[in-house]
C-alpha cells in the first residue's frame, strides 16, 4: 500500500535498464566494453566508445552485469504484485536478441526470473491475507507471431487447425477478451511451474529453431487475479501481463525476403505501435493508437488509466552492439 502511494506520486510508467554480462566467447575474444553502469550509481547508463563516454541515459533503475535475479525482482515486485490489489499491470522486456529478455522474464531452472518469482510472491501475499481475502489465480500463455495469436497451453496440432484462429473481442466498455484461450487455474507453485514449462516448451515448437522463432515472436503470460474481500464481499478482477517481446534488432530489408520479410515488418510494426502507445499515455494524449497492432490491442485495458507499466530495456555490454544498444536506449528514453 505504501508502494502504491509512491507510484501515484511518480506516475504509472517506469523504465528499468538491464545490461547482461559479457559471455564466455566475448571474454575469450577480448571485446571492448561499450557500456558503463558501475561508475555511476544513480540510475545512469553510459555508452562508451573507444574507452570514452559518448552518451548517457537515465532510468528509474539500472541493473549492471552483476545484478542478480533477486536484485531485479526486488524493484519489480511492487509493480508486479499490485495486481493483487486490483491494479492492471504490464511488464515488458524489450531489446536486441541475446541481451537477456528471456533471462529476465523466464530465467533459468536455477535462476528463475520475474514470471516465476511474481507468482511465488503472489501466493505468499495470498497466504498472509487469507483471513481477510480470498483469491483465485489463473494463467494464460500465448504468443503473438506475425500478428496472429497462438495459445501455448494447447497442443500445437490444435493451434494449426484453421478453426482455432484467436480474435480479440471487446466484451463490454473497455474490456477485451480472447475467447477460447486456455486459462489454467493455479493454486500451488507446482501447478505454476507446470504451466510455465508447458508454455515455454510449446514456444520452442516451430518451423525454425527454437531460438530463432522465439526471437521473432512476443511471448505473453497473462496472470488473472480475482479477489474477494471476505469482510465486505467486495470483488476485484485484474490482470498482470508479462511480455517477453520479439527482438528489436533492425534487419536490413535488402537482406530478407518472403516469409522473413513479413516477419520483420510485423515485428517493427508491433514494437513501434507499443512505443507509440506508451508515449501517448505518458504524454496524456487524447488519442491512444491501441488498434495499430495485435499486441497493443490485446493489452488495451491494462495500459493507461490507473494501470501500471514497467519496461525493461535489455542491452549488451559489447561495444560491437553499440548501434543496437543506442537504438534500444533511445526507444526506452522516449517512453519514459
Ligand atoms: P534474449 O531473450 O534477449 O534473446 P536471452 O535471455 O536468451 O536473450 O539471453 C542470452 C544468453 O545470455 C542466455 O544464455 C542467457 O542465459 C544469458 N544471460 C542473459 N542475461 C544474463 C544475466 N544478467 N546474467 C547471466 N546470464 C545472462
Ligand atoms: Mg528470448
Amino acid at each position: 500500500e505504501l508502494y502504491n502511494k509512491i507510484l501515484e506520486l511518480k506516475g504509472n510508467i517506469r523504465v528499468f535498464c538491464r545490461c547482461r554480462p559479457l559471455n564466455f566467447e566475448e571474454i575469450e575474444a577480448g571485446v571492448s566494453m561499450g557500456i558503463d553502469v558501475e561508475s555511476t550509481k544513480n540510475g545512469e547508463v553510459i555508452v562508451m566508445s573507444n574507452g570514452f563516454p559518448k552518451k548517457s541515459f537515465k532510468f528509474d533503475s539500472v541493473f549492471g552485469p552483476n545484478a542478480s535475479q533477486a536484485d531485479v525482482f526486488e524493484d519489480t515486485a511492487p509493480f508486479a504484485t499490485s495486481v493483487i490489489d486490483g491494479y492492471n499491470v504490464c511488464i515488458f522486456a524489450y531489446g536486441q536478441t541475446g541481451t537477456g529478455k528471456t533471462f529476465t522474464m523466464e530465467g533459468t531452472q536455477d535462476n528463475r526470473g520475474v514470471n516465476y518469482r511474481t507468482l511465488k510472491n503472489l501466493f505468499e501475499i495470498m497466504k498472509e491475507r487469507e483471513n481477510r481475502y480470498s483469491y483465485e489465480i489463473s494463467v494464460s500463455v500465448l504468443e503473438v507471431y506475425n500478428e496472429q495469436i497462438r495459445d501455448l497451453l494447447v497442443p500445437a496440432s490444435q493451434n494449426a487447425s484453421a478453426a482455432k484462429r484467436f480474435e480479440i473481442r471487446q466484451v463490454n466498455e473497455g474490456s477485451h477478451h480472447v475467447p477460447g484461450l486456455v486459462e489454467a487455474r493455479v493454486s500451488t507453485m507446482e501447478e505454476v511451474w507446470d504451466v510455465l514449462k508447458t508454455g515455454s516448451n510449446a514456444r520452442a515448437v516451430g518451423k525454425t529453431t527454437a531460438n530463432e522463432h522465439s526471437s521473432r515472436s512476443h511471448c505473453i503470460h497473462c496472470v488473472m487475479v480475482k479477489g474477494e474481500n471476505l469482510l465486505n464481499g467486495e470483488c476485484t478482477k485484474s490482470k498482470l501481463w508479462l511480455v517477453d517481446l520479439a527482438g528489436s534488432e533492425r534487419v536490413a530489408k535488402t537482406e530478407v525476403q518472403g516469409e522473413r520479410l513479413k516477419e520483420t515488418q510485423n515485428i517493427n510494426k508491433s514494437l513501434s505501435a507499443l512505443g507509440d502507445v506508451i508515449y501517448a499515455l505518458a504524454n496524456k494524449s487524447s488519442h491512444i493508437p491501441f488498434r495499430n497492432s495485435k499486441l497493443t490491442h490485446l493489452l488495451q485495458d491494462s495500459l493507461g488509466g490507473d494501470s501500471k507499466t514497467l519496461m525493461f530495456v535489455q542491452i549488451s555490454p559489447n561495444e560491437k552492439d553499440n548501434s543496437e544498444t543506442l537504438c534500444s536506449l533511445n526507444f526506452a528514453s522516449r517512453v519514459r
